[in-house]
């Protein structure tokens, strides 16, 4: 349920309505708008006195919200969410371009991608350091030797880390992590988002392979209602059934969950077409789409690489991709604007 506020309310008249509504276990988002506040209700609503509300001096509305994701919803912050990192933010209308190889191999490698993309323009670096591969006999990554080399690369380039964290027991090795990961495997991990709820640090959070818009919207709640609100949201590919490519991406994703919800949304378009090829077209067209940035593999030298070498660019390519988004981008401020 949301209150509409009246333009001109009173601190005193704003107190008594919020008590009131705390002393019946409804817990308040508030929002609060050049001319207009909205107070997001969360909890049972089922047995508030619309009526009541509505003839309160302070109020100029109450409306009932459907949809189960609440602290993710639009309707309960009009405003688009803008997360700060480091000395760049995700969100409002910024292009934040996050890249990188798939794994972390050495330190040789993930310096050197690390200065290179910085260099193109990238504001931070992904790599893995826990790989979801589906054959157990599959590089799985370097784990805490690779947190570690992520780190020296931060503070070789000083731009902020983003990697995927696969179980709850791996959390302590996050603390220095700028941007914990979830993977589209791990998407539905209840407990694992409940406890990065109690973090402040924003979630990439990725959709599942197979997941609804609202099934992604109902994770980020998970995060969300445990108190974190710094949850970017990261369409990357659905299962359908073309096999030509990796997965299908769905360029829809970008508009509706905008529309519903007022999160960052941000595209991975390597692990949706799965060859690099591909990877240009797809990046620009989610730029043109209105996505808030993109997450891409990158690699210094993608035919050696451990895992994901055919969808990742190389260094050249990738630095010819950002001055076309930067196009791309440009183009479509001009047609908000117009
Ligand atoms: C990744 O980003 O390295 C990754 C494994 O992505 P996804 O969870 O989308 O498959
Ligand atoms: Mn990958």
């Amino acid at each position: 349920m949301i209150v509409i506020l009246k333009e001109k309310s009173e601190e005193r008249q704003l107190n008594h309505l919020t008590e009131w509504l705390k002393e019946q276990g409804i817990s308040l988002h508030m929002t609060k708008g050049l001319h207009q506040s909205i107070l997001g209700l969360i909890g049972d609503t089922s047995k508030l006195d619309i009526n009541l509300l509505k003839q309160m001096d302070i109020v100029e509305d109450v409306k009932r919200v459907q949809e189960p994701f609440k602290n993710a919803n639009r309707k309960f912050h009009p405003l688009d969410t803008v997360i700060p990192i480091g000395n760049t933010v995700i969100g409002g209308g910024s292009m934040t371009v996050i890249a990188g190889p798939c794994s972390v191999e050495s330190e040789e490698q993930i310096i050197t991608v690390a200065e290179s993309v910085k260099g193109s323009g990238a504001q931070l670096l992904r790599g893995g350091a826990f790989k979801p591969r589906t054959s157990p006999y599959a590089f799985q990554g370097l784990r805490n030797e690779g947190i570690r080399l992520l780190l020296e690369a931060k503070k070789a380039t000083g731009l902020p880390i983003v990697t995927e964290i696969m179980d709850l027991s791996q959390l302590e090795l996050f603390d220095e992590v700028d941007v914990i990961q979830v993977g589209a495997r791990t998407m539905q991990n209840f407990e694992l988002l409940k406890q990065l709820g109690h973090l402040s640090k924003p979630i990439l959070l990725k959709r599942g392979l197979a997941n609804t818009y609202q099934e992604l919207l109902m994770s980020a709640e998970y995060i969300m209602a445990s108190g974190n609100e710094n949850v970017i949201l990261c369409e990357r590919g659905i299962r359908t059934f073309e096999t030509y490519t990796r997965n299908t991406l769905d360029i829809s994703a970008i508009p509706v969950l905008k529309n519903l919800s007022h999160l960052p949304v941000i595209i991975d378009p390597s692990h949706a077409a799965g060859a690099a090829r591909f990877v240009p077209s797809l990046s620009m067209a989610a730029i043109a789409a209105g996505a808030d940035g993109l997450i891409i593999e990158v690699h210094n030298d993608p035919q050696h690489a451990l895992c994901d070498g055919v969808q990742s660019l190389t260094m050249e390519d990738f630095e010819k991709l950002m001055k076309h988004l930067t196009v791309i981008k440009n183009a479509q401020t001009a047609c908000l604007e117009d």
